[in-house]
């Protein structure tokens, strides 16, 4: 079934409209090519019989008298050159020969003057038949003698006539099963297009891992293929890592939300005393804080996915930062008697980026590190510059993170130790956010960590180029 709005389609017509010209071009030229040949021949032959009287008057003895001339051509007639079909005249006017034949006949006859140096072709009609017609003057010892001879050309017509219907016939037959083949061609030729579009068709949002099939034969068809399959693998991995995120934020949500629904029935189960309800309160309004930093964090993540949320890419002092995160970690690692050290340059060390996400980063960083280090442990957040970058190095003296746990720190919700974790107040989201303001930054982090003696995490960001050449993708990237 042929489909009008099918590639396949159009190109055989496409197909059927250039050969169409090329063929009747083709035919029409072949016609005039045969009928020149054809009549060049007769015309040649015709040449060569008006000589042919030549020779017999100069035979005869030009000075002969035209009686005798007369009858001597009457007598070779029959035998004559073309048999009766020429005639001969004088330059006087007067008929050496007549021919039987011709003079019935309504064509044109020329003096010697009349035609002079020229060779006159005509087509003529003798008992309607078709005949060609020659005249010339033809000179014998100083005189002029105007010749006429004819030929049939029935056959030679009849047969430019067969010609032109085999044409006519011809051309749209080869013109029909070329066009046929033509469409088979294409159609084949896009079978595999088909093939592609249906398997595409069944790909839908629960069916991501399936793959389209790449025909093998290294032709834009399997680079089509390969791209979409390339293509449905990074949705398939981002359709994956959105789904598992919202199955994890809910289930993050679900305890806080179940924990505030228990302590708030408990509470009002009975009567109670001032001391029992504010204990409940206050167990509700922390753990309020925490599932609002949840929350919180959950945005920033969502934005981070979406694009959306607008981080402010400036010159920043990067020391300010890490000095400001180092002031609250301080606080809170001599809540919890762990010793607190920090070392970084008085001058300024430029960076471009959002302040507050920078900060963000460190605050991360330095708050894991107390939440994972016991107390009597240290803490130390040291500031190296390395050439173009400015290096954060925040170490501890803590649990140390285990091996098989490293590669996944980053991952969103991972906790190598959930019970541990969550008792800290961690949900596994501040290292992949950590990961997400460092990279659109352009910059690095890294971990090393031994389980019992402590963890380093190493953060590079590059410096602030007042060159005019900066990092032109941050603005781009760069979402807060
Ligand atoms: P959390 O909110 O659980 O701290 P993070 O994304 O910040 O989430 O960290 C992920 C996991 O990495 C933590 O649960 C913890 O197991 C481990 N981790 C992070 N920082 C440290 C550290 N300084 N010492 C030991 N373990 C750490």
């Amino acid at each position: 079934m042929m489909r009008f709005r099918s590639i396949g389609f159009r190109l055989t017509l496409w197909y059927f409209a250039v050969l169409s010209v090329a063929l009747v071009a083709f035919g029409v030229a072949m016609w005039f090519a045969m009928r020149q040949s054809l009549f060049g021949a007769v015309d040649g032959t015709l040449r060569e019989q008006a000589r042919g009287v030549g020779r017999f008057i100069q035979d005869q003895g030009a000075s002969a008298h035209p009686e005798e001339m007369r009858e001597e051509f009457r007598e070779h007639s029959v035998l004559g050159p073309g048999g009766d079909l020429f005639q001969v005249c004088d330059s006087n006017g007067n008929w050496l020969y007549r021919s039987g034949v011709l003079r019935e006949a309504p064509i044109p006859v020329y003096t010697t003057d009349q035609l002079k140096s020229t060779r006159r072709y005509d087509n003529v009609r003798i008992h309607a038949a078709p005949f060609r017609l020659l005249s010339r003057n033809v000179e014998v010892l100083g005189q002029l003698y105007a010749v006429q001879v004819a030929a049939p050309v029935h056959e030679l017509q009849e047969g430019l006539e067969q010609f032109f219907w085999i044409l006519v016939c011809g051309i749209p037959v080869v013109l029909v099963f070329a066009s046929l083949g033509g469409y088979w061609l294409s159609r084949r030729a896009l079978v595999p297009v088909d093939e592609i579009t249906q398997a595409a068709q069944s790909i839908s949002a629960q069916s991501l891992s399936r793959r389209l099939p790449v025909p093998g034969t290294g032709d834009e068809l399997e680079r089509l293929s390969s791209t979409l399959n390339a293509m449905f693998e990074r949705l398939d991995a981002a359709f994956g890592r959105i789904t598992r995120f919202t199955a994890d934020a809910s289930h993050e949500l679900r305890t806080p939300i179940a924990f505030l629904r228990t302590t708030a029935e408990l509470a009002l189960r009975r009567q109670r005393s001032e001391t029992e309800y504010r204990e409940a309160l206050t167990q509700i309004l922390s753990e309020l804080e925490r599932t609002s930093g949840l929350v919180e964090d959950l945005m920033v993540l969502a934005r981070a996915d979406s694009g959306s949320g607008g981080m402010r890419f400036e010159p920043m002092d990067v020391i300010v930062s890490i000095r400001e995160a180092c002031e609250q970690g301080r606080v809170l690692a001599e809540s919890k008697q762990i010793e607190f050290e920090a070392s970084m340059p008085e001058a300024a060390v430029e960076i471009e980026g959002d302040c507050r996400a920078v900060r963000r980063v460190f605050l991360i960083l330095i708050d894991n590190a107390v939440k994972y280090t016991a107390a009597g442990g240290r803490i130390a957040v040291n500031f190296v510059q390395k050439t173009g970058s400015a290096c954060i190095e925040v170490r501890d003296s803590g649990i140390g993170i285990a091996a098989e746990d490293l590669p996944h720190i980053f991952d969103r919700f991972y906790r190598a130790d959930k019970a541990r974790s969550r008792e800290m107040g961690g949900v596994g989201l501040g290292l992949a956010i950590a990961q997400w303001i460092v990279e659109v930054h352009q910059g690095k982090i890294e971990v090393e960590s031994v389980p019992g003696q402590g963890s380093t995490f190493r953060i590079a960001l590059p410096m602030y180029q007042t060159n005019g050449v900066e990092q032109e993708s941050k603005s781009a990237a760069g979402r807060f």
